[in-house]
């Protein structure tokens, strides 16, 4: 493969990374917000989705519902809870509906960005995945979209004895094509929304499935179908309308639960428990294994639709155990209780490692930068790094609501700038910011899954304020992001 230094830099006024469902979306709300405006898409796989082309485990689908997953501008049309198939055959609709593809480059994975004030732009090197060739781009604006885990491969803990075992093991974010686990003994390591989609789509192919999770998750349930949008179809409304009615609906009721989970943690707590109990053969030990003891919401809760994840339990093909890893062993793995689980595949279904921003190298005029030592501003950008702003979603709420959001507010910025006759936006901490707490990029008291705890040392830090924090709450940001005053020094423009 031939490894020619690039030539010739191509420049474009903005260049989005990741054609995931933000950056198609980025894509989307520049040509429709900045008509004129040139930009190039870069990504590293062969085709668009992310998140939704690279996982392939057995029954990968959103746990969102779509009509808060999918795009604001794009009516949804199918049941909520949508398969990865699903979510890029809609995505590649707003591609070729919006004429996004000659803007899109696969297969171009980005090693480093350096910015220069000499220049006012960002250098970025990228490689060809399938030839190896390097290039190099600049850009005005860099727009982050590259989502915020390690795409290569997935979070699996060091056992002790995991060489030891004589069986398989594998992680969903990384399905073998070849496993085939027809009449198998599995063991599922974990019990999140990933092994709440896998098992009941491999349990009917396997002779049994162990789900074994060291504490319990909050599972919620309820039918993969929308009565309002049932409804309003009935009546021929149109799907536009379809679409921002269900998405409030949706979003109304989710303010409610989210809510509840702070005023009336046992209330909701109950609730959700007694909701999987319904489930249940009479007896099961739900106290054991579906009774977490953290506060709902501090944690994504897991949806199960349809309770497919129950049906399995109740049919005997999967079985719950609730207990710690002592080592794996020739056969299996030996519990701290003393049993010893048998399995011919294990699944780590245990998650992701954080990735900042891509594990990109960045550089401002030659100094590396550290994101961990940077403030965000709103969550989106970082004190010090010129014209660059990261999209990272909601966790309690579907992470595309605030893409949509973020897009309008760069648009928004991209036009303040040219009306200014500015070249650089940079976040600073203002004189009155100065006796603020600088706090970790999320109250762990307040969300607190694994990937982020591991990771949060390599995370941008947070102040006090709105301005200096990702608030995470999708009911306040939808008024007061498009309402933020861009010239209240937060952002110094030059
Ligand atoms: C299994 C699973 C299910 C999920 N379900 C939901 C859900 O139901 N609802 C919800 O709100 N959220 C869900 N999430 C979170 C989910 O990741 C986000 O909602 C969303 O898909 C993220 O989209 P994104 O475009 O920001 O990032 P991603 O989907 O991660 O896409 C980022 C893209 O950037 C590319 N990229 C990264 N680095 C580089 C680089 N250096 N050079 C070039 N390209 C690069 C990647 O190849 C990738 O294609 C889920 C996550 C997982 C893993």
């Amino acid at each position: 493969m031939s490894q020619a230094a690039p030539t010739e830099a191509q420049h474009f006024d903005v260049l989005i990374v990741g054609a995931g469902i933000s950056g198609v979306g980025a894509a989307h709300h520049l040509t429709q917000q900045c008509p004129g405006t040139s930009f190039v898409v870069l990504e590293a796989l062969e085709s668009f989705g992310g998140t939704w082309l690279m996982h392939k485990y057995p029954g990968i689908r959103s746990d969102s519902d779509l009509y808060t997953f999918g795009y604001r501008f794009k009516p949804w049309t199918g049941a909520p809870i949508a398969s990865a198939e699903e979510i890029r055959k809609y995505m590649g609709e707003v591609i070729s509906e919006g004429g996004l593809e000659p803007h899109i480059r696969y297969q171009h994975c980005i090693s480093s960005a350096s910015w220069s004030d000499d220049t006012n732009t960002w250098t970025i090197e990228a490689t060809r995945t399938d030839t190896g060739e390097q290039l190099r781009f600049t850009t005005n604006f860099l727009w982050m979209c590259q989502g915020y885990y390690r795409h290569a491969e997935g979070y699996t803990p060091d056992w002790p004895g995991m060489d030891r075992y004589q069986g398989r093991i594998v992680h969903p974010q990384t399905w073998p094509d070849d496993l085939d686990l027809t009449g198998k003994n599995v063991i599922v390591i974990g019990s999140g929304a990933t092994a709440a989609t896998l098992v009941p789509n491999i349990a009917g192919q396997c002779n049994h499935v162990t789900v074994l999770q060291r504490s319990p998750t909050y599972f919620w349930t309820g039918r993969n179908a929308n009565e309002v949008a049932d409804m309003l179809r009935e009546l021929d409304i149109d799907e536009t309308w379809i679409h921002e009615i269900v998405r409030r609906k949706i979003l109304h009721d989710q303010q409610a639960i989210t809510q509840l989970s702070f005023t009336e943690p046992e209330f909701l707590r109950t609730e959700l428990i007694n909701g999987v109990r319904a489930h249940l053969p009479e007896g099961y030990d739900v106290d054991t294994h579906f009774s977490p003891t953290y506060r709902p919401w501090r944690q994504r809760l897991a949806y199960v639709p349809d309770g497919d994840l129950f049906a399995g339990i109740s049919s005997g093909k999967a079985s719950m155990v609730t207990d710690h890893i002592d080592t794996f062993t020739e056969k299996g793995i030996l519990l701290k209780s003393g049993e010893e689980l048998t399995a011919d595949v294990i699944i780590t279904a245990t998650g992701f490692n954080l990735s900042v921003l891509g594990d990109i190298d960045f550089s401002v005029n030659g100094e590396p930068v550290d994101f961990a030592n940077t403030v965000t501003y709103r969550g989106m950008m970082f004190t010090g790094v010129p014209n660059l702003l990261w999209v990272f979603g909601y966790f309690r709420a579907s992470w595309t609501l605030r893409a949509d959001l973020i897009s309008d507010f760069v648009c928004r910025l991209l036009h303040h700038m040219e009306d200014k006759g500015a070249h650089r936006v940079t976040p600073a901490l203002r004189g009155t910011d100065a006796d603020m707490p600088i706090l970790d990029w999320i109250d762990p008291e307040n969300f607190n899954p694994g990937y982020l705890m591991r990771g949060m040392h390599l995370l941008p830090k947070r102040g006090d304020t709105p301005e200096w924090q990702h608030t995470q709450d999708y009911w306040v940001e939808k008024d007061s992001l498009p309402a933020a005053d861009l010239d209240d020094g937060c952002l110094v423009y030059e």
